[in-house]
């Protein structure tokens, strides 16, 4: 087999840690299989550089203005959008993860592999060229097909890759996963492992429900649902890519052998549960507008203009209309509320009545996820039925094949989410102490 292993920050934190990975790839390697490693930069590095830039802004600029907000990860705002300084950025944050590629060859060498590093431009590893937050747009396996025939771990610095005009751009925050599927799928790797510090993905969030269980697999689609709950796992762009080009994904932990969670096909995971997991997102708040007029085009003109200020909103709901005007309410992230306020007074909209914006902080989104919701009826039912036994009241609700969201109060959030847990049959058995 071919396979693709990813070793993440604590797990190349420190020289001791390395040569760990090297004992576990070499281990690999003996088993019959080749092996590609793909390595983040050692825990604390890459904030560590980003660190280093910021200090150094901060000391030619003192008085900055709080700028507009930067699209770059790692960019103060002031210099966002500033090409010559994040192409020397990335030139900097890209050395975190050479660093880790050529301690661990040599800690393979050391150990009497035979291993070979490589960076970005030497993997053949191309992207769109946008400094900070590339896509990866081919990867030209040649070299590196080469050293494998030669018998060699090839380990790759993640992270990065080469834009078109040949400078070295990095993928966002977490981007060693996706460099990690990204290689696995170039070549067609039999699976891409996420060695990590925790061992695997959770039903929830254990640190709101401690009965959260490892999940043996998930599909694609249901752990780009579940992003919340993968998000510290790994980047979700990289499950994309895996989607795209059907790679299965193993992310389990570094420091044992056990199975962790695989990610794969709904046709390969064929013992998918009703409910697979459950998700909280706390960053939501509401907006309602009500006496809408309810003609053509007015929901359009709300919509736009927040699109136009950037604005992304999550769920929507429009009333069915009486007397010619109707309420509509949606979803937008709480760091985005005041702005959603400021330009929907901004609309200008005919009157057919007083219109009123309401706005309310206090929300919640839980969602309950699973790819067995296409095959079984009654899912959002039976939801709605365990949070009314809890006395907690569904504010809006949005469902999709596959998911059910409801928004509650901010003060449920939690309750609602252990409620669904354990209605959905997730609770792991804990044994009662005797
Ligand atoms: N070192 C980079 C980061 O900290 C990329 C990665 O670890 O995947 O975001
Ligand atoms: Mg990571």
């Amino acid at each position: 087999m071919l396979i693709v292993q990813k070793y993440g920050g604590s797990s190349v934190g420190s020289v001791e840690r390395i040569r760990s990975c090297a004992a576990r790839v070499l281990a690999t390697q003996r088993a019959g299989h080749d092996v590609v490693v793909v390595v983040s930069a050692m825990a604390g590095e890459t904030n560590r550089l980003i660190g280093l830039a910021n200090q150094l802004a901060a000391l030619e600029r003192p008085t900055q203005e709080p700028g507009r907000a930067s699209s770059s990860p790692y960019v103060a705002s002031e210099r966002a959008g500033d090409r010559a300084h994040e192409r020397e950025l990335d030139q900097l944050v890209c050395t975190g993860e050479n660093v880790s590629a050529a301690l661990l060859a040599m800690a393979l060498q050391n150990a009497g592999g035979a291993a070979i590093s490589l960076v970005g431009p030497q993997i053949g590893m191309y992207t769109d060229g946008i400094y900070t937050n590339a896509r990866i747009t081919g990867v030209e396996h040649g070299r590196l097909r080469q050293a494998l025939a030669g018998g060699r771990v090839v380990v790759c610095a993640g992270f990065q890759g080469v834009g078109p005009d040949g400078n070295i751009t990095t993928l966002g925050r977490g981007g060693s996963d996706t460099s990690a599927v990204a290689l696995a799928a170039a070549l067609k790797a039999d699976v891409c492992e996420i060695l990590t510090d925790v061992d695997g993905v959770y039903t929830t969030d254990p640190r709101i429900e401690p009965r959260a269980r490892k999940i043996p697999r998930i599909t694609y689609e249901e752990m780009l649902e579940l992003a919340s709950l993968g998000a510290k796992v790994l980047q979700i762009r990289s499950v994309e890519f895996a989607m795209k080009y059907n790679v299965p994904v193993h992310v389990r932990s570094s420091l044992n052998d056990s199975e962790g969670t695989w990610i794969m096909s709904e046709q390969r995971n064929l013992e998918s549960a009703v409910v697979t997991g459950v998700a909280l997102d706390r960053n939501e708040a509401k907006v309602t507008l009500t006496n809408v007029p309810d003609v053509p085009g007015t929901v359009a003109a709300i919509f736009g203009q927040l699109a136009r200020a950037g604005i992304i909103v999550d769920m929507i709901i429009q009333n069915a209309s009486r007397g010619g005007s109707t309420d509509v309410t949606f979803t937008v992230p709480e760091s985005d509320l005041r702005n959603a306020v400021v330009e929907l007074g901004r609309l200008g909209l005919p009157e057919s009545g007083p219109m009123e914006i309401l706005s309310d902080p206090e929300i919640c989104k839980i969602s309950i996820v699973g790819v067995g919701m296409r095959t079984h009826a009654g899912v959002a039912a039976l939801a709605f039925e365990i949070l009314g036994r809890e006395n907690i009241n569904i504010q809006m609700v949005s469902t999709s094949e596959i998911k059910v969201s409801v928004v509650v109060h901010d003060r449920y959030g939690e309750l609602a989410l252990r409620a669904l847990h354990a209605g959905f049959g997730l609770d792991l058995e804990i044994e009662a102490a005797v």
